[in-house]
């Protein structure tokens, strides 16, 4: 057996990916949706494994809340809620200064999601958001890109790798026609999760990637799903569905720019307010105006504000996250008090 200590030496001797593969790994373009507990693991698995370019999208901070799963964060992290796409750009680049990690501090949205996935060879959701997932389907399948699913709910967990083309079957043909309804579904903040289960299926996403990426015919055309604590681990086939507006170009959410809209977030006791044109907020003029009523801090990418109630995380693009407030109604007009851009 050839003996290597080069960098990708243990990847370049393993047969599925060769000295070949490793290149083809070094061209490779990945976006990931989401830095959460899954995003962070795909994220280091593949900066490790020596893919050229990253491109990390989330427009959240950290919270020591979710230390328990989101590898690579640390409590200096969640102490200063330092924003994750740059935190965690920041520590990839020292792991690996070989390849490019790029952080987009945002939420991916009809509006975006073109300029953010159109350079990239295959996109993974990491989001935990059914909604964005739902958007994913439809912008791979008009933009013709792979695509890697992961969902996590406490012990279990599904994974798929959805390719583009004629006869493969997309994410809407394997949900069917079930609409969803906003907060009916279990969540991870309502049944919690584990991290072996995000952890298991962030290595499940990125051996597809690899795949993928490397031009394998052995991606898995099954849908992979598994329970940790009832010990199963099986394979489903998904079929196209005829009836699938999706995969007939008839979209929902795909190229579909959306008006001001409050969000709440998932796990945080918060609302998040996204304006209906993002703009770059001038956080000096901002903290000049704020001073007078509370505490104002800022760094290149957030502005917060606390007056000993009202608690405000701006973002540049006038996106503001209004902590400790779960009715819509109250963070509206929080937004509009304070930031009313
Ligand atoms: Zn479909």
């Amino acid at each position: 057996m050839a003996v290597t200590s080069s960098r990708y030496g243990r990847q370049e001797i393993f047969y599925g990916i060769g000295p070949e593969g490793q290149k083809k790994l070094k061209k490779g373009r990945v976006a990931i949706v989401e830095m959460s507990a899954i995003g962070t693991a795909v994220a280091n698995n593949l900066a490790r494994a020596g893919v050229g370019f990253l491109r990390l999208i989330d427009g959240d901070y950290i919270d020591v809340s979710e230390l328990q799963r989101q590898s690579l964060f640390t409590e200096e992290d969640a102490h200063e809620e330092r924003v994750k796409a740059v935190a965690l750009q920041e520590y990839l680049q020292k792991v690996n200064s070989e390849v490019t990690v790029e952080a987009e501090v945002t939420m991916l949205d009809g509006g975006n999601v073109d300029s953010l996935f159109e350079d990239v060879d295959v996109i993974v959701d990491a989001s935990d958001s059914f909604e964005t997932r739902l958007l994913i389907n439809e912008a791979c399948h008009a933009l013709k890109k792979p695509w890697v699913y992961g969902g996590a709910l406490a012990a279990s967990g599904m994974v798929k790798a959805f390719m583009p083309g004629g006869e493969e079957p997309c994410f809407r043909c394997f949900i069917g026609d079930e609409e969803y309804v906003p907060g009916e579904q279990p969540t991870c903040a309502t049944e919690g999760v584990l991290c072996s289960t995000t952890s298991t299926i962030a290595a499940l996403q990125c051996a597809e990637v690899l795949k993928i990426l490397t031009g394998s015919d052995m991606v898995n055309k099954n849908l992979i799903s598994f329970d940790l604590w009832d010990n199963s681990f099986e394979y489903f086939e998904v079929e196209k569905d005829p009836e699938c507006p999706v995969c007939r170009g008839e979209y929902k959410y795909y190229g579909k720019v959306s008006g001001s809209h409050t969000v709440s977030m998932c796990g945080k006791d918060s609302m998040q307010i996204i304006p209906s044109v993002e703009g770059e907020v001038d956080f000096e003029k901002y903290a000049r105006v704020l001073e007078h009523q509370g505490k104002v801090k800022y760094t290149k990418y957030t502005l917060d504000f606390d007056d000993g109630d009202v608690q405000i995380k701006l973002f540049k693009t006038g996106r503001a996250i209004i902590k400790h407030v779960s009715d819509e109604k109250r963070a509206r007009a929080v937004y509009a008090e304070y930031i009313g851009l």
